[in-house]
């Protein structure tokens, strides 16, 4: 039907919107930022389905964006000709927030309007970002491809309803109508408008046009015109050169991207040319999305060919230990009717993929070198995530390898700041592996009963305590020559490391207590494998340890706990 009809805000939303009303208020002019970035990605769709379907940009091909505004109704309008919404798409898209996992999120939120604000900023604040200036939101939209009469309005107050009716529109398209709230006067002006948008929103590929401007001296005031300026570059960021462009521009074009609320930690542009020809322009955000462990969340980068738009998420053209990284690859090789299922087998985006992970890692070795601090916060976010990396990329695991962290028992937090580099640096003369010990928590790990004659001996053990730790030293043996050892497990080799005086001492200690090592066999008889007189325990009388080529104990755990 077609008929009016209010319904309510999923509850996430509402409460989306209250902190969003209270906490951003300091910088609610983003609304206008979020309301463009929307019209551009409409006008994106809509390029790309026409490319199938051409006659949907029939009498209209110029996509644009416009802004205005009027005095007397105190309203500013945001429209496009983009690929505008039916009434199902306006009830979905603008009444509930579609991404899984959002329940469990909001459960998490405190109370605190600061912590809170930063946490919402994980969503992109969108849409309901017009409720910060706006008591009132119409929406008035066609889908591409449907008739006028199919036209909807949509409205609220952003108090929790909204009402959604038919409504005649001419064309294709949606134009959003913000009335502002008591107080907002100064967005009814032609000069604070088009600083905003320089400001925010000049990295948008397409023309944002406002109405021409004169100064009516007789009225004395600003005369609109009904002619038509572009107010931004209008061509797409990343086809510029890096020199034209400034980093607040870079950052901009982010938060448009990523729908992220804050600043990226670091970025790569570049062309490349040659066999495969794409510009490529990636991103690593400073914080993990909420669902970045969620098999269903979004990833990857968005994919254009030759400037038009083709997907989001287009996730292989990333490994998948690199699914935190936001951005955009624009081919020039690639057919523009390439599908999720040709970019699978595709040789070109094969040399993106290697080519993009590339350049992200060479990214991660300039900030562990130069930028510790970013680094560092980049760590924390993503680490777990890159040590993926080992068992999925084998060509770039000495390169991954390096850019690990590692807690130890150099240090007395918690806090992963040893590469595998320092760990080398430090190494006792006459050592040639690099010890470890695994365990569920970093206090487990750093209280490991291994650990003693190792501390006794003043040689460092990296104190691993990551869900993925042991499934990445399943696939990553050694670094740089040096074999990975686990200190729980037997066979432990410190002989050269014993001076002549420990040696003969453990001879000695093992011909003694031969009787005792025969009497534990015989009562624990096939409980153990083998009983061992050891120098490895400083206080401790004994302690059970693994063969070498066993499952350590913590492995054993986990894949018990997961049913195997
Ligand atoms: P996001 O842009 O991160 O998806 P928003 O809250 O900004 O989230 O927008 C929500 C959804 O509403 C969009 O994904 C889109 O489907 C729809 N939408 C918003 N503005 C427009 C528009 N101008 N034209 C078409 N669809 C729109
Ligand atoms: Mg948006």
């Amino acid at each position: 039907t077609s008929s009016a009809e209010t319904l309510g805000f999923q509850t996430e939303v509402k409460q989306l919107l209250h902190l969003m009303i209270h906490s951003l208020y300091s910088n609610k002019e983003i609304f206008l930022r979020e309301l463009v970035s929307n019209a551009s990605d409409a006008c994106d769709k809509l390029r790309f389905e026409a490319i199938d379907q051409p006659q949907l940009l029939q009498g209209d091909a110029e996509l644009r964006i416009r802004v205005e505004y009027d005095k007397d109704a105190r309203t500013v309008t945001i429209s496009d000709n983009g690929i505008g919404l039916s009434r199902d798409e306006a009830i979905a898209n603008l009444g509930t927030i579609a991404r899984s996992g959002t329940k469990e999120f909001f459960s998490q939120l405190t109370g605190d309007k600061q912590k809170d604000a930063q946490l919402i900023g994980q969503f992109g604040v969108g849409f309901y970002s017009s409720f910060i200036v706006a008591d009132k939101v119409s929406v008035h939209s066609l889908r591409a491809g449907l008739s006028p009469d199919q036209g909807i309005l949509w409205e609220s107050d952003g108090q929790g309803e909204f009402s959604i009716a038919a409504s005649e529109k001419a064309d294709r398209g949606t134009t959003v109508t913000l009335h502002l709230r008591e107080g907002e006067d100064d967005f009814l002006s032609g000069w604070k408008l088009r600083e905003v948008l320089r400001r925010y929103s000049d990295h948008i590929s397409l023309p944002i046009e406002m109405r021409k401007e004169e100064w009516d001296s007789e009225k004395s005031e600003q005369v609109k015109k009904d002619e038509w300026e572009t107010v931004n570059q209008a061509n797409a960021l990343w086809t510029r050169s890096k020199s034209e462009i400034d980093d607040e521009q870079y950052k901009e074009f982010y938060k448009h991207i990523a729908h992220d609320f804050e600043d990226p930690l670091a970025w790569t542009h570049n062309r490349v040319e040659g066999r495969s020809e794409y510009t490529q322009l990636l991103y690593i955000p400073k914080r993990a999305p909420f669902d970045l462990w969620d098999r269903d969340g979004k990833r990857g980068v968005k994919l254009y060919v030759k400037r038009v738009f083709i997907m989001d998420d287009a996730e292989q053209l990333l490994p998948s230990y690199l699914r935190f990284v936001r951005g955009v690859i624009d081919s020039a090789d690639l057919p523009l009717n390439v599908s999720r299922e040709i970019l699978q087998e595709s040789r070109d985006v094969r040399a993106i993929r290697e080519g993009s992970t590339k350049r992200i890692l060479s990214l991660l070795e300039d900030l562990a070198e130069n930028r510790k601090d970013d680094y560092a916060v980049f760590w924390e976010q993503f680490g777990q995530v890159l040590k993926e990396g080992v068992g999925e990329d084998f060509g770039n695991r000495e390169k991954l390898a390096k850019l690990f962290r590692f807690a130890s028992t150099q240090g007395d937090s918690s806090a992963q700041t040893v590469s595998f580099d320092d760990y080398i640096g430090r190494m006792k003369e006459g050592q040639d592996k690099i010890y470890y010990v695994t365990a569920e928590s970093y206090a487990a790990a750093s209280n490991s009963p291994h650990l003693e004659i190792f501390r006794k001996k003043g040689i460092e053990v990296l104190l691993l305590s990551d869900r993925v730790d042991e499934w990445m030293l399943s696939h990553l043996h050694e670094v740089e020559g040096k074999s990975l050892v686990s200190i729980a497990k037997g066979g432990l080799d410190l002989d050269a490391l014993a001076d002549e005086e420990e040696k003969k001492h453990q001879e000695e200690v093992s011909e003694s207590f031969k009787p005792v090592v025969e009497r534990l066999k015989t009562a624990l008889g096939e409980k153990v494998k083998d009983v061992r007189v050891t120098l490895r325990l400083v206080d401790s009388p004994a302690c059970v340890v693994v063969d070498e080529n066993e499952l350590s104990p913590h492995l054993l755990r986990m894949l018990q706990a997961a049913g195997q």
